[in-house]
């Protein structure tokens, strides 16, 4: 069984070996030496100015939504995991569904401001497959509207955008560091600010509410991130960037097999991008094909290759029974969407085998 991720590991005995002074310390969680130094190096590497680590991706969003403190109505993407939907939800907010883009499916920024009302706060969109917001756009709409913007930036872990880190953009980025993610602490996630005392108050939240000088400051929760998934961090850093370039060399195939065939859609290419090649969609016109997803997807699993329809349904059919035709390109795009198989062990064989199935067609 092929199935559509696998998640990557560093050699057992590198964990063995970052793991074991937690036997001697016996500090297992709460900001310890491992999640200290974790926190420096995604600094480093993803090049912000701030991170807070936290238990996982989901809690990343709503905690960053908690610190904002704010409410009324947050413009957002339908097309994408039902978790950015949820947080937005679950703080209390609405989400007010955004169209998005035929070419990278990231939010329409042309149909957001007439979705602007007295009682938006914020804008919450997502570098969906890792293909990166017009960040531009979307910060002068929030400054002539005064609009806090929070990234889900789950998919988009070590990306840039004309050489500057992903993390940068907005008042807050939020990854998720999860065992499926292009790189994992099993579970995990992390903020980016470029304001300290809003990472620090997310890092506070996370803590119960319990500040620096040991007071309770805010009603906080539990999601703190603990040291033996930091340790897993610590090891996948050293492997992600080998990780990336297998994942380039597999996307590449796909791309070289798959182009020239019509009805299938690639994700889109931007030379402005430095990828992380977290996952490999495609969009297929049944008329031109004579087949549809469905179909295809079957004819996948028959074959032992559990490909998925990431993204679909909508998040504003699924939380919110909303109606699809308001975002009618988001809705296009989820009924046709298929996501490959991609991960750093696939093999190029593999992803021939693949396309062999894809180019048959159905019979
Ligand atoms: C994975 C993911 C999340 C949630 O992250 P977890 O670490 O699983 O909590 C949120 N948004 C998107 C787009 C994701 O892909």
């Amino acid at each position: 069984m092929i199935n559509v991720t696998k998640s990557a590991l560093p050699p057992l005995d590198e964990y063995i070996e970052e793991i074991k002074e937690l036997w001697n310390s016996r500090w297992l969680t709460n900001m310890g030496a491992k999640y200290n130094q974790l926190q420096t190096e995604l600094k480093k590497y993803l090049n912000v100015d701030n991170v807070r680590l936290l238990v996982n991706g989901h809690m990343s969003l709503e905690l960053a939504l908690q610190a904002l403190d704010m409410k009324g109505e947050v413009i957002t993407t339908p097309f994408t995991f039902v978790s950015t939907t949820n947080a937005i939800i679950r703080s209390g907010l609405k989400p007010v569904f955004c169209d998005i883009f035929y070419e990278d499916y990231t939010i329409d920024v042309t149909k957001i401001e007439e979705l602007i009302t007295e009682k938006t706060v914020a804008i919450m969109p997502v570098h969906v497959y890792g293909n990166i917001c017009d960040v531009a756009a979307i910060s002068q709409l929030a400054k002539k509207y005064n609009l806090a913007v929070i990234y889900d930036a789950a998919h988009a872990f070590g990306e840039k955008l004309n050489g500057v880190g992903v993390g940068n953009f907005g008042d807050v980025s939020c990854y998720s560091f999860h065992a499926t993610k292009v790189f994992h602490t099993i579970e995990g996630g992390a903020v980016c600010c470029k304001d300290e005392s809003l990472a620090e108050k997310i890092r506070v939240l996370s803590d119960f509410g319990i500040n620096e000088a040991d007071q309770f400051s805010y009603v906080g929760t539990n999601g703190k991130m603990n040291e033996f998934c930091a340790a897993m961090g610590l090891c996948n850093l050293r492997h992600v960037d080998e990780y990336i370039l297998q994942r380039k060399k597999l996307s590449d195939r796909y791309s070289d097999r798959l182009s020239n065939v019509e009805g299938i859609k690639l994700n889109m290419d931007n030379s402005n991008i430095e990828r992380n090649y977290s996952y490999y969609p495609v969009v297929l016109d049944e008329k031109k094909l004579g087949y549809d997803r469905d179909q295809l997807c079957e004819k996948l699993k028959k074959n032992d290759i559990n490909a998925r329809k990431y993204f679909y349904p909508l998040t504003s059919a699924v939380v919110c029974s909303g109606d699809c035709a308001q975002t009618p390109i988001a809705h296009y795009i989820s009924e046709r969407v298929l996501t490959l198989p991609l991960y750093p062990e696939l093999d190029l064989a593999d992803v021939d085998y693949i396309c062999d199935l894809i180019m048959e067609g159905i019979a």
